[in-house]
């Protein structure tokens, strides 16, 4: 709970480990160090008693990146089902604690659509998480579409998580730093990159003049699109572009979390660029601690309804908890 205003805190970006899933894992994406790979493992006693510490009341689980998005179509449909049938069998542990993001075979965008539909109908969960590029492809592709049709139809959100860059971006943009500072492909700035691009091809891509109830969700404070609205807006705006209302289709169809970014400069730019309905908590678990980001909660600059609306509140309108 947030002690004031007294209210439940849901956590929306809180990862785990399926331990068939994450054994296909390769390369920069496989592996963690013991302590926090222990830490994504456990969804029992530990975990709980970390977010009793912390306040924090739901944690909407959600797979690690890379998730789903590198399993190849021959096998990713039916593992889909199976690591989506596990997290719900978690959940069913803690059904006061837990709420569900399915993990979804965008190698096949019929059987994602499909399993997202089965996820939300049968298991009830919240939505969906897509990591990264999916199999090397940003999901802007026409043919990922049925998905976000499917999210449509069944009004839930669908939640853009950053995942390791495309390896032709590593190798220009990163190889020489990456040995010394590994994090500067993931939370530093590659994510960031990957994400924020990510985001901008779906407003440009046509996608929300087709389905114009489309949700998304960023993390990360929007990925650092809310500071660069007005620049990216006014860029597109110049003559030789073809028309795209870039800031009003950003500002209707995304919404934003906290995880693990918790400044009040960077809060406070998101409320005045998106408004605060737009805004959720989130942590980022493991790979940040809990407790940080309720403390951090109780300290901005804000109202209490609007402490309230950022705690809670708002999930509880967009995940209809
Ligand atoms: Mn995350």
């Amino acid at each position: 709970m947030l002690k004031s205003p007294a209210c439940p805190i849901i956590a929306l970006e809180e990862h785990y480990w399926d331990a068939e899933l994450a054994a296909l894992f390769t390369g920069l994406d496989a592996g963690a160090p013991p302590a926090l790979a222990g830490r994504l493992r456990d969804t029992g006693a530990a975990r709980l008693a970390d977010m009793d510490a912390a306040g924090i009341d739901i944690q909407v689980l959600s797979h690690t990146a890379p998730s789903l998005q590198k399993i190849a179509a021959a096998d990713a449909p039916a593992l889909a089902r199976r690591v989506n049938d596990r997290l719900a069998a978690i959940v069913a542990t803690q059904p006061a604690r837990y709420a569900g993001f399915a993990a979804l075979p965008t190698s096949d965008p019929a059987a994602a659509a499909d399993e997202l539909a089965r996820c939300v109908e049968t298991l009830g969960f919240k939505g969906a998480m897509i990591h990264g590029l999916a199999e090397g492809h940003f999901i802007d592709e026409e043919r990922y579409w049925p998905i976000f049709a499917r999210a449509e139809a069944l009004d839930v959100p669908i939640y853009l998580h950053p995942a390791i860059p495309h390896p032709d971006v590593i190798e220009a943009y990163y190889k020489e730093y990456a040995k010394d500072y590994p994090v500067l492909l993931r939370a530093a700035w590659g994510y960031t990159v990957e994400a924020a691009t990510q985001a901008i091809r779906l407003v440009l891509s046509g996608v929300f003049e087709k389905h114009t109830k489309l949700k998304f969700i960023l993390g990360h404070l929007g990925e650092g699109l809310p500071f660069l609205l007005w620049r990216i807006n006014n860029g597109l705006a110049r003559p030789g572009q073809k028309p795209v209302a870039f800031r009003e289709l950003f500002s209707r169809h995304f919404w934003i979390t906290t995880s693990g970014f918790f400044s009040d400069p960077a809060l406070l730019l998101c409320v005045q660029e998106m408004g605060i309905d737009r805004i959720l908590f989130a942590v980022d678990y493991p790979f940040e601690a809990n407790a940080p980001g309720p403390a951090w909660l109780q300290t901005v600059p804000l109202c209490d309804e609007d402490k309230a609306k950022i705690a809670s509140g708002n999930a509880k309108r967009l995940l209809r908890m």
